[in-house]
């Protein structure tokens, strides 16, 4: 607001109001429209654009229990807000619940934690924690004790994903909704594209994902600019993130957003227009004998058991024309998904 204003002054014109309402003064542009508008008129038209991607999309369906993954980040704390509001006044007739990952990251999840049990009480939804220690017998902390920051998060996000599916199983939900936000979003088109991972960029521009798993996830802010989710929120990085390439790929999206603000959302137009040829082999999720959860997932924490992490990297990760997403054959004869080491939320897609 204060540069429209000093803009106005300087020209000697009446102060700059906002374009919506006509009566209040503009605190932000916004990087999807470039209109200049007013606080009060920006939660009106944010929450109305998630409701909008909510019906367009059919998302829900009333009577559905719906976990929101809640890290206490900034997403997920603006997410459980919005997704409560949206519900209360659109009548959607959902049962919301707050599920959380705790990883053992000391420093890092302990504190995010914290304003995830505010949220609960905040939003009133009822909150569930599970735990790594609990379910696998390990915390992230002991892990990088073992194998040190490279890999590190090649396990975390296995882990991640059948926790969260463990924790929708518990709560018993038709749904799990994410924070992922429009910037998210285009970084992983990119990734995918550097990485040339045909099978993740053929789905990670879908609003809902693993509607043939045991649990359909979906992204409300797929089309929310990370510049407009701002609310309570805790925003330390995990002090385990590599942050290299994902990191690379973000600043390229930043500056491309600075010198351009639709490049965010013409990144994913181009990702949902890819066309796929036919003949292209796609990968095949594997799944463990054993527990029925992903291979790869087993084969880590057997590695981890044998006090030979190094070697289950190598057999759950992988390289080739498609990226780290073939079907390997390991020596127990299984078929494992092979992986590459990514940060939160890429292995979300
Ligand atoms: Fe886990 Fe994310 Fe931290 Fe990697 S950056 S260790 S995936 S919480």
């Amino acid at each position: 607001m204060e540069r429209g204003e000093a803009k106005s002054k300087k020209a000697g014109g009446p102060p700059r109001l906002c374009c919506i309402c006509n009566e209040r003064r503009p605190v932000l542009k916004r990087p999807r429209t470039l209109q200049q508008i007013c606080r009060e008129c920006f939660y009106e038209v944010f929450e109305e654009e998630i409701h909008q991607a909510i019906v367009n999309n059919g998302l829900f369906k009333s009577g559905e229990r719906v976990a929101i993954g809640a890290s206490g980040g900034k997403d997920s704390t603006v997410l459980a807000y919005v997704l409560s509001e949206l519900n209360k006044r659109h009548s959607y007739g959902l049962d919301l619940f707050l599920l959380s990952i705790d990883e053992g990251i000391t420093g890092y999840r302990d504190d995010s934690l914290e304003t995830v049990k505010r949220n609960e009480l905040q939003y009133g939804l009822p909150l569930k924690i599970l735990s790594y220690k609990d379910l696998y017998g390990w915390t992230m902390d002991d892990i990088v004790k073992m194998i040190g920051l490279k890999n590190n998060c090649t396990f975390c996000g296995v882990f991640r994903r059948q926790a969260l599916d463990r924790g929708a199983a518990l709560l018993k939900v038709d749904k799990l909704v994410t924070g992922h936000n429009a910037d998210d979003i285009a970084e992983t088109v990119l990734l995918n594209i550097l990485r040339g991972d045909i099978a993740r960029l053929s789905r990670c521009t879908s609003i809902t994902t693993g509607e043939d798993g045991p649990i359909p996830r979906c992204k409300p802010f797929k089309y929310t600019y990370e510049k407009e989710i701002k609310l309570d929120y805790f925003s330390t990085e995990c002090i385990y993130s590599p942050n290299a390439y994902r990191g690379f790929a973000r600043e390229f999206i930043k500056d491309l957003e600075r010198l351009r603000p639709r490049a965010i959302l013409d990144i994913i137009k181009s990702g949902e227009d890819f066309r796929i040829a036919t003949t292209t082999k796609m990968p095949e999720q594997g799944t463990c004998e054993r527990c029925g959860y992903i291979s790869s997932q087993r084969v880590l924490l057997d590695g981890l058991n044998r006090g030979l992490p190094k070697m289950s990297i190598g057999r759950a990760r992988g390289g080739g024309v498609n990226g780290g997403d073939h079907k390997k054959e390991t020596k127990a004869g299984s078929t494992v998904k092979t992986l590459e080491s990514k940060q939160c939320g890429s292995l979300d897609f």
